[in-house]
């Protein structure tokens, strides 16, 4: 098959294109209180009708699986297979200098919640399918588009999927970064609590979600001979430690703030952990405290800097997905308790229980009772002929190098068997998913489709 023509074709679809992603922007499909027939709310299923809607108007078959997924495919008999995007959303937040429930244009750029996560590469899919229909590119097995609903909120949509459908052997979903992901890490949640009545120690609070390195983080002290706005600016100078911090004097309480910079945990290094900061500042000024044994204990276990687990007990890495990572992200202390909260990312060599098993020993023999969960990698060997049909048709359309990444962060097709991410985001660009002014360039809404063209021909052809 001549794929030039399949190009020239689809440079011609960029009206139709920007008018479908348009209609899809302008439904707010982000999760909201189920209805009937509407697990994710009405707005999600809406958008998936009206997807389904545009499919079948250009010639698709359609399948609304449930109000939790749609399936479009023009191809008979099983399919070999699955493209996975979603329709669903995270809501607009704050900062928008443009509607974000509707596609504004603007030097090439088309912007809108949604544009590029993932709205934007779905719409790239069904065009796609659209150039190889018209032009009647002929195709040995059968292929399906798959439209989700809830990636946003836990994949919960396919879960359903699997339930009720079969998912197709080989799967891919543009919700992530080209090249193409083939390697997820593994990730626990590990969550730890101890309790400690403390003369000096009043309340600390750090952090609020466990997949992110703390910003910021306080304390308030009891003022004592010990406890002075001078004793502590003294300790912090001789701590080394370039997160910033605050003291002040309000009566007899003593408030400290340190401020850090946040990255996702998957990632710690990026950041700066305002809470381990916060804790050896503590474990240097308090050690004989109760509370502030169990802070010494944690500032051993979890140092500031240290990301890679070595002093948790868990380190641990390989070639193919390199190094573990661990970000401790949330501790409190109320009430003469702690609660707290650190994640890992790990590598394909080790395993939940294994780490679980390490990771809890090293709490409780600094006085913390552990509650660890979580989840396994994810990996498609770089080998297998699907993930090499895809990165040729990168290659083909890019004309830039191939190859397979690993990652810390989980995409949509994490644990579902033979599923890789391919697509969207490129190196380089914020598109700022999940932020203000979220966009996708029209050049880029048009590559993705020659993209997506190229790789159903290489699998299905
Ligand atoms: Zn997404």
């Amino acid at each position: 098959m001549d794929m030039k023509k399949v190009f020239d074709y689809i440079e011609t679809l960029r009206p139709e294109m920007l008018d479908t992603l348009g209609e899809l922007v302008s439904c707010p499909s982000f999760r909201s209180e189920p209805e009937e027939g509407a697990p994710f709310g009405p707005a999600a299923r809406k958008c998936l009708d009206k997807a389904l809607e545009i499919c079948g108007g250009l010639g698709f078959k359609t399948n609304n699986v449930g109000g939790y997924a749609g399936t479009a495919s023009f191809t008979d008999g099983e399919s070999v297979l699955g493209i996975l995007a979603h329709l669903d959303i995270v809501p607009a937040g704050d900062g928008w200098t443009r509607e974000p429930y509707q596609t504004t244009v603007e030097d090439g750029l088309v912007y809108g919640r949604g544009t590029m996560d993932d709205k934007g590469p779905a719409v790239s899919v069904i065009y796609a399918m659209k150039a190889l229909k018209d032009l009647g590119v002929p195709l040995k097995s059968g292929f399906e588009l798959i439209l989700g609903t809830d990636e946003e909120c836990g994949s919960s949509d396919l879960r359903y999927f699997m339930e009720h459908e079969k998912m197709p052997k080989w799967l891919f979903t543009p919700d992530a970064s080209y090249p193409l992901i083939n390697i997820e890490k593994g990730r626990i949640a590990a969550h730890f609590s101890a309790s400690a009545e403390s003369e000096s120690l009043i309340s600390l609070h750090g952090g609020k979600t466990v997949n992110a390195v703390p910003a910021s983080a306080s304390c308030e002290l009891r003022r004592s001979e010990k406890i002075s706005v001078k004793a502590l600016t003294s300790a912090i100078s001789t701590l080394g430690i370039s997160a910033k911090f605050s003291v002040c004097e309000n009566g007899e309480l003593i408030k400290i703030s340190v401020e850090g910079v946040s990255a996702h945990a998957s990632t710690p290094d990026f950041g700066d952990n305002a809470l381990t900061a916060l804790i050896k500042l503590l474990a240097a000024v308090i050690p004989d405290d109760p509370a502030g044994k169990l802070l010494c204990g944690l500032n051993i276990t979890f140092p500031y800097r240290e990301t890679d687990g070595e002093s948790a007990g868990v380190k641990a890495c390989d070639e193919i997905s390199g190094a573990l990572t661990l970000a401790f992200s949330i501790l409190d202390y109320e009430n003469g308790r702690f609660d707290g909260a650190a994640d890992i990312r790990f590598p394909v060599c080790e395993s939940v229980g294994s780490l679980s098993e390490k990771l809890g020993a090293a709490l409780r023999k600094i006085g913390f009772e552990p509650d660890i969960g979580g989840v396994e990698p994810h990996c498609v060997p770089s080998d297998s002929p699907f993930v090499g049909k895809l990165l040729d048709a990168y290659e083909t359309v890019t004309h830039k190098k191939g190859e397979c990444l690993a990652i810390g962060g989980g995409t949509y097709v994490h644990g579902i068997p033979g599923g890789v991410a391919f697509g969207c985001e490129v190196e380089g660009i914020d598109n700022r998913i999940h932020g203000a002014d979220e966009f996708i360039g029209i050049d880029a809404l048009i590559e993705n489709a020659k993209i997506f063209a190229q790789a159903i021909v290489n699998v299905c052809g």
